[in-house]
């Protein structure tokens, strides 16, 4: 047994608070990280706003890179003193989805929701995500291991652990996405700036970012859009399919909005596709305008969860080309914070200021 300083959530739109959790001792098959940092990730923001629901007390966070502590037996892949970046989706390896190369929607990675392994006053209480990473040790399965080179800094490994895999894995794996075909992005935080870069090394033609705020429309372009669309300023819709003579291959939604979902869905040419990447609102429903003649354009709309990860192949493979500086992620940090100032980092989240900002734990 750990003790752990970690951010706790008691309850919808309450500040996280700053307490002392106990983590238990890895088991077979199980790795104690000591976490080294930990993003701000907009998804953490839906349980604490009560958008999505999670048993409280909750220690949140899925987006983390640390130092192996501890392994349980069994465990061979990793060792104590590597580094490691931790998928949020911690896939048995085993069931049919697994086996069929879809490891994300492995059937069986809810039982990993562990319960009782963290205490919280001496009060079992669930791990998110099977990881609980705002907290400076993690319990974590060891298929959720992925080993980061010496070169590469933990903050952004951690981000490859979830912002950066979720879009850049949405365009090439999800839609695999051919040369030359058309995107737009609709939402340019963290996961839309990496839809638009996996978009500019897929060899995309157009890549239209859409925002209402100007400082990520301009943070798109670095990114590699061709072009932005400003939404205050009219019909976002009607500006995209005027620039493209009719729409895009891939309209990707990256907010968790059912209106920039629509938006989306409008977006998409004939045969082309709305991809929700963002975290629609659990229980709420998605009318589709237009129904008909989409039908008859043979128009789509798929879901895309956590870029289609393949973590084990997929997360070395973004960290070489971080290394080679083929995708930019130093560039997306734009604020790192001690664990004590959770707050304030998603305070300014929710204002729109930053890209992406990280919990350093590690010093
Ligand atoms: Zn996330
Ligand atoms: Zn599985």
């Amino acid at each position: 047994m750990v003790t752990a300083k970690a951010a706790v959530l008691y309850g919808i739109n309450q500040p996280l608070q700053i307490q002392d959790i106990e983590v238990d001792e890895p088991q077979a098959g199980e790795v104690l990280i000591k976490t080294s940092a930990s993003g701000v990730c907009h998804s953490d923001l839906h349980f604490m706003e009560g958008k999505w629901t999670y048993p409280m007390p909750a220690v949140l966070g899925h987006e983390s890179a640390g130092v192996v502590e501890k392994v349980g037996e069994g465990v061979t892949n990793v060792k104590p003193g590597d580094r490691v970046v931790v998928a949020f989706v911690q896939s048995c390896g085993n069931c049919d989805r697994c086996t069929t190369g879809r490891p994300n929607l492995c059937q069986n990675t809810q039982s990993l929701q562990r319960m009782g392994r963290i205490k919280l006053g001496g009060n079992p209480i669930m791990q998110f995500a099977g990881m609980s990473a705002f907290a400076e040790y993690q319990l974590v399965s060891s298929k959720a291991c992925v080993h980061v080179p010496d070169d590469v800094p933990m903050e952004v490994a951690a981000l490859i652990g979830c912002s950066v895999m979720t879009g850049v894995g949405a365009v090439t794996n999800t839609v695999k996405l051919q040369v030359g075909q058309t995107v737009a992005v609709v939402g340019c935080g963290g996961v839309g700036l990496n839809i638009i870069q996996g978009a500019k090394l897929a060899g995309a033609s157009r890549i239209i970012a859409v925002d209402l705020l100007e400082n990520k429309l301009a943070a798109a372009r670095e990114f590699g859009a061709t072009d932005v669309v400003d939404a205050s300023k009219g019909d976002p819709i009607k500006q995209v399919q005027e620039m493209t003579g009719g729409g895009v291959d891939y309209a990707f939604e990256a907010i968790g909005l059912m209106k920039t979902a629509q938006d989306a869905w409008g977006m998409a040419r004939r045969g082309g596709q709305a991809v929700i990447v963002g975290m629609l609102p659990l229980a709420e429903q998605l009318t589709l305008p237009n129904a008909g003649t989409s039908f008859l354009g043979e128009k789509g709309i798929v879901g895309s969860y956590y870029g289609s990860t393949r973590q084990t192949y997929d997360m070395p493979w973004l960290m070489e080309l971080y290394r080679q500086k083929r995708i930019k992620i130093d560039e997306i940090i734009t604020k790192r914070w001690p664990l004590d100032q959770i707050n304030e980092a998603y305070d300014s989240l929710k204002g729109g200021e930053v890209n992406r900002s990280v919990l350093i734990m590690d010093s």
